[in-house]
């Protein structure tokens, strides 16, 4: 097993990792900008690393930087996080190159997963179902065109290297097609350093399902089951929940196996997360492959008890896939609220400073993870998630009583939160039924 693990990340998730290396007895190392001197990570962790100032792009995306303070302390590990250089398979070969293991999956998993149309290409050859679509990248706008004729409108243009819920456009005719054909083009360069693009059938009303893949370094691959991610406000997720409500067991059944075969695919190693679409008659669709922890993965852990980033750790040491062998049980059903320092009243527009009071829900069934507490300054550099209240119930019902009685608990003052609009959500009669699809959010409250 790892003696010293770096932690190359930064806020909930650096956190999370840190709380899974000391009850491994492995020690932990944070590395942190300046903005984030005083930042829980680097309290918790065995030691810290100043790696640089405030733009990630001179401390959390710099390599030289973060493999230094690796080599300095002497770990043998490093853990990704999410975001920053998660998946980035330049990054994973300069780890190995300098003798420390990465806990994810190897770079040429990574480049297959993140470029989205080889991945649906290796999707395709495998008899996995995909949404209808160009033959890997669109070269033009009369490729574009000819696609989308054959296909039929409305059709969604995606960035290749796309992420994050950004640069898709969807076109419903073909003046629409002409005019986003360019922006489409010009946005994927701007936020993703490719202009590729590819093309899709628009699904209306699908729903986002998502299952959580255990593989180790042979390749055995299983399914810890699924979340789903419907709840999302301009394509990002807003409230996840395990299981998938509304699904029937046939279908679950059948993704699930689904899901090991793209895994299988693509010779998946360590933990990922297959992406599905899901229309309202349950006809299911890969759209991608995420090769590292999801954000949303404690809705998981609640209900199958798997500590996910130690599973990671394990299968990075190169211990056996345990759950080959064992069943996965799905015990109950856990939401998961994601509290950003946003102001929900005013087009979400972050909302940084200073905590100058906060109180956490606590009681029965509930899950906090995060970084903040009193008179702590949200920097505004970095990503709006200041934390995850994470609640279990016997039900989904009661998942969703206790989830109301939670958030009018939790009070953070100082700056503007999600946890309003959160209330308003699991308040919500159709989403209480388990009505939902991608774009209920848009259509109960105009967002
Ligand atoms: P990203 O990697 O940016 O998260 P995804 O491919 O996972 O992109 O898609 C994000 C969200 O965009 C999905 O959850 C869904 O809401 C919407 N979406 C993506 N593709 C389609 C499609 N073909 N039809 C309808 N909605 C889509």
């Amino acid at each position: 097993m790892f003696k010293k693990i770096l932690i190359a990340n930064r806020a909930e998730i650096a956190v999370r990792i840190i709380r899974a290396c000391r009850e491994l007895g492995i020690e932990s190392v944070a590395v942190y900008s300046t903005a984030d001197r005083d930042s829980l990570h680097v309290r918790l962790a065995d030691t810290s690393i100043c790696i640089g100032p405030p733009p990630s792009s001179k401390s959390y995306l710099n390599m030289d930087a973060i493999i230094s303070a690796a080599l300095v302390s002497k770990c043998d590990a490093l853990h990704p996080g999410y975001g920053f250089l998660a998946e980035n398979a330049a990054f994973e070969q300069l780890c190995s190159k300098n003798g420390i293991v990465f806990i994810g999956p190897p770079a040429e998993v990574i480049s297959l997963s993140g470029n989205k149309s080889m991945a649906l290409e290796a999707m395709r050859k495998n008899r996995i179902p995909v949404i209808p679509g160009s033959d890997g990248n669109i070269k033009d706008a009369r490729h574009a065109l000819a696609c989308a004729r054959k296909i039929g409108y409305p059709v969604i243009l995606k960035a290749s290297f796309g992420g994050g819920g950004k640069g898709m456009r969807i076109c419903s005719n073909p003046r629409e097609m002409e005019s986003m054909f360019s922006i489409a083009k010009s946005e994927s360069a701007s936020s993703f350093g490719m202009a590729e693009v590819y093309l899709e059938k628009y699904i209306k009303k699908p729903r986002h399902i998502e299952f959580q893949i255990i593989a180790d370094n042979n390749g055995d691959a299983v399914c810890a089951g699924e979340r789903e991610c419907s709840i999302q406000r301009r394509h990002q997720k807003l409230l996840e929940e395990a299981p998938a409500g509304n699904l029937s067991e046939r279908t679950r059944k059948t993704i699930r196996e689904y899901a090991v075969r793209a895994a299988n695919a693509v010779n998946y190693k360590n933990l990922g997360t297959i992406e599905f679409l899901v229309d309202e008659n349950e006809n299911f669709y890969f759209i991608e492959i995420n090769s590292r922890i999801q954000v949303e993965h404690p809705v998981t852990e609640v209900v199958t008890g798997i500590d996910l980033i130690k599973e990671q750790i394990y299968m990075a040491a190169g211990l056996k896939n345990p759950y080959k062998a064992k069943e996965i049980t799905i015990n109950g059903h856990a939401i998961e609220m994601r509290i950003n320092a946003e102001d929900s009243e005013h087009n979400f527009s972050p909302s940084p400073g200073k905590i100058t009071d906060c109180i956490f829900p606590l009681g029965p069934g509930v899950r906090i993870d995060t970084f903040i507490r009193p008179g702590f300054i949200i920097p505004p550099f970095y990503d709006s998630l200041i934390a995850k209240l994470i609640v279990w119930g016997s039900s989904r019902q009661e998942a969703v009583s206790r989830s109301l009685r939670a958030l009018d608990e939790f009070s953070i003052e100082g700056i503007k939160t999600t946890i309003p609009f959160q209330k308003k959500i699991l308040s919500n009669q159709r989403f209480q039924e388990g009505n939902i699809h991608t774009h209920f959010i848009e259509e109960q409250f105009g967002l």
